[in-house]
């Protein structure tokens, strides 16, 4: 059973190798990190993990914000926030790493590992790609309802087009779900939201 907190001193690394040696990275050394259950959480199933370093990882958010979909870019403070399924999120700050919602200490750490390495890989790859500004979290509802047939035939499984259109903001379903939106009637309307996701760097939670 795993501890109630779980607290590493020693500072993690990227697998190593003898090419990876020679590529800088903005993220080589995480000082120090903290697994543990939250206190407020009744069911505590969870564990949550806090990582600390001295790096400035700010300059890399807005190209994993393009890159992986962050859920929330706060721009002026520096956060992205992640949402990797219902549930489990990464936080990112300047100088800290919040993980939200591992299952057990092996996929806290695996978590950690894995974010580690898009960072430095994305900060690697920069040049190579557009950074963004907006998030998901910016979608509005009643943008989206204004895009959709609006026939509230409960097709895609929501009693209303609203309803629909609250989940598909937050990633819980598809367009594919909404079956009269991919009628040729309703082709410009669906263009036009597929053009309004993209824009926001929608993606569904199960992408992750
Ligand atoms: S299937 Fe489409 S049109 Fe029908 S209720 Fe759902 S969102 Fe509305």
């Amino acid at each position: 059973m795993a501890p109630e907190s779980y607290k590493r001193a020693e500072r993690l690394s990227p697998e190593s190798s003898g090419d990876l040696k020679e590529i800088p990275m903005l993220l080589e050394k995480i000082d120090k990190y903290e697994i543990f259950r939250p206190k407020c959480d009744s069911t505590k199933e969870v564990l949550h993990c806090i990582a600390t370093f001295d790096a400035d990882i700010s300059p890399v958010l807005p190209y994993l914000n393009a890159e992986l979909g962050g859920w929330d870019y706060d721009q002026r403070n520096q956060v992205l926030l992640l949402k990797l399924s219902a549930g489990k999120w990464i936080t990112l700050h300047p100088h800290q790493i919040a993980i939200r919602g591992a299952r057990d200490i092996e996929e806290a750490e695996a978590l950690l590992k894995w974010i580690q390495g898009q960072i430095n890989d994305i900060y690697e790859r920069r040049e190579q790609i557009e950074p963004r500004y907006t998030s998901q979290a910016g979608l509005k509802v009643m943008e989206i309802l204004k895009l959709l047939p609006m026939t509230n035939c409960k097709a895609c499984g929501y009693p209303t087009c609203m309803a629909y259109a609250a989940a598909l903001r937050e990633g819980e379903t598809r367009l594919q779900d909404c079956p009269p939106l991919w009628e040729e009637k309703f082709k410009e309307k669906r263009e036009k939201l597929q053009a309004y996701l993209e824009s926001f760097g929608w993606r569904a939670l199960d992408a992750a």
